[in-house]
C-alpha cells in the first residue's frame, strides 16, 4: 500500500509532492511508476547516478516500482557493451529492476503503428525536404516557419510512402515521417518535428530489421505510455519537449504519463558529457572509461568511492529546479565520511627512507599489536611486525626543523604509531649530500601498551617494517580539469583545460606485510596519509594502490 510519509516536521522535495498529491488524490489508483531510461552510448556518470537514485528512490520511497529502460533507437553511437556496463553501475549502486527490463527498440512494431496512426488522422506526413532545406524553412520566434511543400500530402498517399519507408526503399536521409502541428507555435519542438529518419543500419538488438529510426521525443513518451510509466523524471532541458510529449499522448490516446523536471546535476572542475568523456577515452587522455579520474562510476569504484558514499552525495546535493554547479569536495566528504567509518588503518611509506634503530638487538623482530580500526572497536586488532630497520617518510625528516616541528629532526623524539618512542641521533648521506639512512636510539620501556603509562612525545609517526615490507606502486591523482568549468568557456574547448599533473605514479613506496591479503579494490586508510583502495592492477608481486581522496579538505584551503 502506498502510505505518504507520516511525519509531520519533514520536508518534502517538490517531485515527492507532486507524487504524494497524487498518491491522495487517487490518481492511478495511487500507484507509482517511474523508470530510468539511459541511451547505451557510454558509461554512467555521477551525474546519472542523481538521475537513478531518484527514479529508484521515489519508486521504493512510495511502494513503487522502476524500470530500467535502454533507450536504444540509435545504432549508429550504440553498443552492447555500454548496456552491460550501465546494468553493472545500476546494481553496484544497490538498486534491483527484477524483470523489468526494457528496451524501446522492444517498442518498434508499436511505435510504428502509432505512427500509422497518426498518419490515419492526417497528423502526420512522409517529408522529403533534406536536413537543409528543413532549415531553410524555419521561422523565428515571432515569425512561422514556412510549411514543407509535401505537408498537405493526402493521407494514403503519406501511408503508402511510410510502409514503403519502413520497407527499405528508400535512401537514408531521403524522407523523414514529420508531426503536423502547429508552425507557428511559440514552441519550436511543436513546429513539425521529425518523428522517423531513415537509418540502413545494424541495430544491436533488432538487428537488420528496420530501417527507419524513432527521434528520441517520438521513442522515449511512448515508451512511458507503454510501460505505464506515472511519473517520469527527467532533466531541465526536457521542458520545452513537454508539450510534445502530451500532445502525443493526446492524439494517441494512450496512458497519461506526466514529464516532471529537475535540474541535472553539474560538478566544478568535471565534464559531464558522454560524448566529451568518450573524446577522452578515444584520443587516451585517460586509460580508459573506468579511469580513476573519470567522473563515470566505473572511474569512481576503480578510484575507491562506494555506492553509500555516491547516495548520500546524490540525497545532500537534493532536488531543484534550477540549474546550478556543486562542489566537487562535497563528493570527497561523502566518501571521507564512509570510509572513516569503515575503512582499516594500515601503514604504508610513499617517499621511504631507512631508519635504524641502533640499540635494538640485531636479528630481533617483534609482532605488535594495532588496532584497526580506532572508529569501530568491531573491526578488532591485527599485528605488525617491528625490527631493527623500518621506513619512514623522507618528509617526516628536517635537519633543520623550524620552531615546532614535531616529527624527527637531530636530537628530537617522537613516537613511532603502535610502538616505541625513539630519538634521533645521526644520520648518513650520500656523495650527493642526500640522506640514506637515520640513526636513532629506542626507548624500549615506552611501548604504547606497555604497562607503565607511557610516556608523551608531540609526534607520532608511521613506518613499515623494512625487512618484511612490500613493495607498492601507489597513484595519486589529481583533478582531471584544472579550471572549474572547463566546459563553459566559449573561445575555449574543455580539452584545452586538461590539467597535465592529474597522475602522479609513485613506484618505490614500502607498505606492510598484511596487505598482501587485500583485494581488488578493498578500501584502507593509509594511516596520516589518506584513504586509498587496491587497484584491479595489482598483482601479489606488485601492489597497487590508488589514492581515493585525502584525510582533510585540502582543496578548500587550494582554492581560496
Ligand atoms: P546524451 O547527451 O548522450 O543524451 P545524457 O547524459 O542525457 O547524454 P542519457 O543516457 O540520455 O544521457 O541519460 C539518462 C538519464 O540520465 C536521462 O534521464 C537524463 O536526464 C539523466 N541525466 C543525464 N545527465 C544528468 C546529470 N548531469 N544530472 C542528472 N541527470 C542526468
Ligand atoms: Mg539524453
Amino acid at each position: 500500500m502506498n502510505v505518504p510519509k507520516s511525519d509531520e516536521a519533514r520536508s518534502l522535495n517538490f517531485i515527492e509532492q507532486i507524487v504524494e498529491e497524487d498518491i491522495k488524490t487517487g490518481k492511478h489508483g495511487g500507484r507509482v511508476q517511474t523508470r530510468f531510461p539511459p541511451e547505451p552510448n557510454g558509461y554512467l556518470h555521477i551525474g546519472h547516478a542523481k538521475a537513478f537514485c531518484l527514479d529508484f528512490g521515489i519508486a521504493s520511497e512510495y511502494g513503487g516500482k522502476c524500470n530500467l529502460r535502454f533507450d536504444d533507437t540509435n545504432p549508429i553511437t550504440e553498443d552492447t557493451s555500454y548496456v552491460d556496463a550501465i546494468r553493472k553501475d545500476i546494481k553496484w549502486m544497490g538498486f534491483e529492476w527484477d524483470d523489468r527490463e526494457f528496451y524501446a527498440s522492444d517498442y518498434f512494431d508499436q511505435l510504428y503503428e502509432f505512427a500509422l496512426k497518426l498518419i490515419g488522422k492526417g497528423k502526420a506526413y512522409v517529408c522529403q525536404l533534406s536536413a537543409e532545406e528543413v532549415n531553410a524553412t524555419r521561422g523565428t520566434d515571432f515569425e512561422p516557419d514556412r510549411p514543407s511543400a509535401y505537408r498537405d500530402r493526402s493521407i494514403e498517399e503519406n501511408l503508402d510512402l511510410f510502409v514503403r519507408m519502413k520497407n527499405g526503399e528508400f535512401a537514408n536521409d531521403s524522407m523523414t515521417l514529420r508531426a503536423k502541428i502547429d508552425l507557428a507555435s511559440t514552441n519550436m519542438h511543436m513546429r513539425d518535428p521529425i518523428l522517423y529518419r531513415i537509418r540502413h543500419a545494424h541495430h544491436h538488438r533488432t538487428g537488420d530489421k528496420w530501417c527507419i529510426y524513432p527521434m528520441y521525443d517520438w521513442a522515449h513518451g511512448q515508451s512511458d505510455s507503454i510501460e505505464g510509466v506515472t511519473h517520469s523524471l527527467c532533466t531541465l532541458e526536457f521542458v520545452p519537449h513537454r508539450q510534445l510529449y502530451e500532445w502525443f499522448i493526446q492524439e494517441l490516446e494512450i496512458f497519461p504519463s506526466r514529464q516532471i523536471e529537475f535540474a541535472r546535476l553539474n560538478l566544478s572542475y568535471t565534464i559531464m558529457s558522454k560524448r566529451k568523456l568518450l573524446q577522452l577515452v578515444n584520443e587516451g587522455h585517460v586509460t580508459g572509461w573506468d579511469d580513476p579520474r573519470m567522473p563515470t562510476l566505473h572511474g569512481l569504484r576503480r578510484r575507491g568511492y562506494t555506492p553509500e558514499s555516491i547516495r548520500a552525495f546524490t540525497a545532500l546535493v537534493g532536488i531543484a529546479k534550477r540549474e546550478n554547479v556543486i562542489d566537487v569536495a562535497l563528493l570527497e566528504f561523502c566518501i571521507r565520511e564512509d570510509l572513516n567509518k569503515s575503512a582499516h588503518r594500515v601503514m604504508a611509506v610513499l617517499n621511504p627512507v631507512k631508519l635504524i634503530i641502533d640499540n635494538y638487538p640485531v636479528g630481533q623482530s617483534e609482532l605488535l599489536e594495532t588496532v584497526n580500526n580506532p572508529e569501530d572497536e568491531s573491526a578488532g586488532t591485527r599485528q605488525i611486525p617491528f625490527s631493527r630497520e623500518l621506513y619512514i617518510e623522507r618528509d617526516d625528516f628536517m635537519e633543520d626543523p623550524p620552531k615546532k616541528y614535531f616529527r624527527l629532526s637531530p636530537g628530537s623524539e617522537v613516537r613511532l604509531k603502535s610502538a616505541y618512542i625513539i630519538k634521533c641521533e645521526s644520520v648518513i648521506k650520500d656523495a650527493d649530500g642526500q640522506i640514506t639512512e637515520i640513526h636513532v636510539t629506542y626507548d624500549p620501556s615506552s611501548h604504547s601498551g606497555s604497562a607503565v603509562a607511557p610516556r608523551k612525545v608531540k609526534g607520532t609517526l608511521h613506518w613499515v617494517s623494512a625487512p618484511d615490507a612490500l613493495d607498492a606502486e601507489v597513484r595519486l591523482y589529481d583533478r582531471l580539469f584544472n579550471d572549474p568549468d572547463p566546459d563553459g568557456h566559449k573561445d575555449q574547448n574543455f580539452m584545452e583545460f586538461l590539467n597535465p599533473d592529474s597522475l602522479t605514479v609513485i613506484t618505490n613506496c614500502k607498505v606492510e606485510p598484511s596487505l598482501m591479503a587485500a583485494n581488488h579494490l578493498d578500501h584502507l586508510q593509509f594511516t596520516r596519509l589518506g584513504y586509498f583502495n587496491v587497484d584491479p592492477d595489482s598483482k601479489p608481486e606488485k601492489l597497487v594502490f590508488n589514492k581515493t581522496v585525502g584525510l582533510k579538505d585540502t582543496w578548500a584551503r587550494q582554492i581560496t
